[in-house]
Parts: C-alpha cells; sequence; structure tokens
C-alpha cells in the first residue's frame, strides 16, 4: 500500500508543495513545529534514512541543503534543526523517509534532548563498544 507521503507525491492527497524534481519533494507540515517547517522526501519509497539508496538520500540532501537557508529567511527564523526520524522509539510516524527542516527562532522552547554527565571512562567503554562492533 502506498504511503501517505507517495499519495501527495501521485497527487492523490493535496499538499503545500514548495519544491519538486524528478527524484525528490518537498512540503510543507501538516502540523508544523514552527512555521515553515517543511519535509523533503525522496519519490522512491524506503521506510526511513537507513533503507534509502545513498543516491537518493544525497539527492534529499542536496534540496535541504538548498531549501533550507531559503525556508529560514522566508520566515526569518534564527536558525533551523534538521531531523530525521528513525524507527517508531524516536518518534517515527510516517515509515516513507523524509527530512524535517524546521525552522528555530531564539528561545522558541523547542530543546528536547536531555544531556547526561558522564565520566571519560564511560566514554571510553562506550566508545570500544560501538568500534568492536564495525
Ligand atoms: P515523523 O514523526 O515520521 O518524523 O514525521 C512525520 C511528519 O509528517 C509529522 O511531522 C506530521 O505532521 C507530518 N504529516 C503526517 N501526515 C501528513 C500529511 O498528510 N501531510 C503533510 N503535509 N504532513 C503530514
Amino acid at each position: 500500500m502506498p504511503s501517505i507521503f507517495s499519495k501527495i507525491i501521485a497527487r492523490e492527497i493535496p499538499a503545500h508543495i514548495v519544491f519538486e524534481d524528478d527524484h525528490t519533494i518537498a512540503f510543507l507540515d501538516i502540523n508544523p513545529v514552527n512555521p515553515g517547517h517543511t519535509l523533503v522526501v525522496p519519490k522512491q519509497e524506503s521506510k526511513n534514512a537507513l533503507e534509502t539508496n545513498l543516491e537518493d538520500l544525497n539527492r534529499a540532501m542536496h534540496v535541504v541543503q538548498t531549501l533550507a537557508p531559503i525556508i529560514v529567511k522566508a520566515v526569518a527564523a534564527d536558525g533551523c534543526t534538521i531531523t530525521t526520524n528513525v524507527g517508531e522509539a524516536s518518534g517515527q510516524t510516517v515509515f516513507h523517509t523524509h527530512i524535517h527542516i524546521i525552522p528555530r527562532f531564539t528561545g522558541d522552547g523547542h530543546i528536547s534532548w536531555k544531556h547526561e554527565s558522564v565520566s571519560q571512562e564511560q566514554l571510553q567503554t562506550m566508545a570500544e563498544k560501538i568500534k568492536a562492533q564495525l
């Protein structure tokens, strides 16, 4: 069954499209975190960014790099968050790869990460654990 984003690509459901070429589409998020919140989507369906073929991901990132400053300027933002969720645990709700461009405004309060203090030894152990999987 086609994803909701494939239905937007096929014009089966409406969206406010801001960019489109043969491989990538970008449209406004229906429930924006901030004004101008845009989703950049490879047209070829894949579940998430880790499962997207590298060419499509590169093309999408190229669009992100071009569009983000334009969107920031259009909404007079102070910066932006560029993010993609992988899996339900991360908050992914649409399982068709997409990259969020979220304009950010100083003091907008959308700071969601809680950083923990850890020791150098804990960092060392973690780095070794990851490298052991390479
Ligand atoms: P995720 O949570 O998967 O990282 O992001 C999915 C995003 O898609 C959400 O921010 C949500 O608001 C947006 N979204 C879900 N359904 C639609 C839709 O039908 N149209 C548009 N434009 N955005 C959608």
